[in-house]
């Protein structure tokens, strides 16, 4: 039987996240064993349905408009294509298709419409259909939802007392805003962070602790290991070492058992033993596909290499596990 906690403090998960790095990884993985398959793993793909040109100033993100980088502006993607790139995704064992837009909000115009055409149709192939479109209002989450779209995405990316250096054209309250409306809208939420922005380990226990005392934690938690962009303000960020993913794998996992931990962003810089340890350590999801957005990601085949060396299957679309979450 699961105990979910809302009420963990900041000393209790400072306790957690600094204990010594093997322990962590046990308990994580005693937890994990407990209460969830843990041999199962779901397999997302993202498809970046309009690149570039974002307005928002986020500092780790190529697609801002006002940063020079080599990512090339594109418009929204038309719905045949993103049915293809969905077919192609679902064929090599992708469960999950992650639509994102480059916006900084969502608008009540024809783009719109088409995506909602888009999650229609993908949630007609049997997949789970999950979105990134920045803010939206209570409205546009229910449009989504009727539209068949099963997940929302939308990061808290930092602590709060962090979030200013790294973000300024919105607030972390705004981000909190979407997020309750993706909550009453009744979607799946998918709410994480990154590491390496430069943030320290209080930050870093600051943003789980976010997370982890929402009224009803985030269905799906993504850890990003921040992938430094040439023409970024980051662009300079050394590489996150493999004890800070495992750290926040790990408290993760512990602080909120039932949600799905995703091993995100940075993947495709971690060696199969060290992505090993952060699926022992609790992670039970990964984006697959050569891309992540705009930055390299493992191929497909590379990945159901490593399932099966390391005993892991690819979790089946709409297999519920949030009902200890879900209302
Ligand atoms: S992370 Fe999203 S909102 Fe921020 S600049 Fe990039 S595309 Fe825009």
């Amino acid at each position: 039987m699961i105990t979910i906690r809302n009420d963990w403090t900041l000393a209790e998960i400072s306790d957690i996240y600094h204990s010594p790095l093997l322990d962590l990884i046990y308990r994580a993985a005693s937890i994990h064993r407990e209460n969830n398959a843990y041999s199962e793993v779901q397999v997302s793909s993202l498809v970046s349905i309009k690149t570039g040109g974002c307005k928002e100033d986020c500092s780790y993100c190529p697609q801002a408009a006002r940063y020079q980088t080599d990512v090339a502006v594109e418009p929204l993607m038309s719905v045949e294509k993103v049915l293809q790139l969905a077919e192609a995704a679902q064929a090599k064992g992708a469960s999950r298709l992650c639509l994102g837009a480059a916006w900084r909000e969502v608008r009540d115009n024809r783009d719109f419409d088409r995506v909602l055409e888009m999650v229609s149709q993908v949630n007609d192939m049997g997949m789970e259909v999950c979105c990134t479109l920045g803010m939206l209002t209570y409205e546009q989450a229910r449009k989504l939802k009727e539209a068949g779209c099963f997940a929302y995405n939308h990061n808290i990316d930092t602590s709060s007392e962090n979030y200013h250096n790294i973000i300024s054209t919105r607030t972390f309250d705004d981000r909190l805003n979407t997020l309750a409306h993706v909550r009453q809208a009744k979607l799946s939420v998918c709410c994480g962070g990154i590491v390496g922005l430069g943030e320290t380990d209080d930050d870093r226990i600051k943003m789980l602790h976010t997370l982890s005392t929402m009224d009803k934690h985030p269905d799906s938690v993504p850890i990003n290991a921040l992938v430094a962009v040439k023409g970024t303000p980051l662009e300079n960020n050394e590489r996150v070492t493999i004890d800070v993913m495992l750290r926040m794998i790990a408290t993760a996992r512990i602080l909120m058992p039932a949600s799905m931990v995703r091993l995100s962003a940075g993947r495709n810089e971690m060696s199969l033993a060290e992505q090993a340890l952060c699926f022992m350590a609790g992670a039970n999801s990964i984006f697959a596909g050569e891309k992540l957005l705009t930055t390299p990601n493992p191929a497909f085949d590379q990945d159901m290499q490593m399932f099966q060396l390391l005993g892991l299957t690819p979790r089946k679309a709409f297999k519920e596990n949030t009902e200890h979450q879900m209302a």
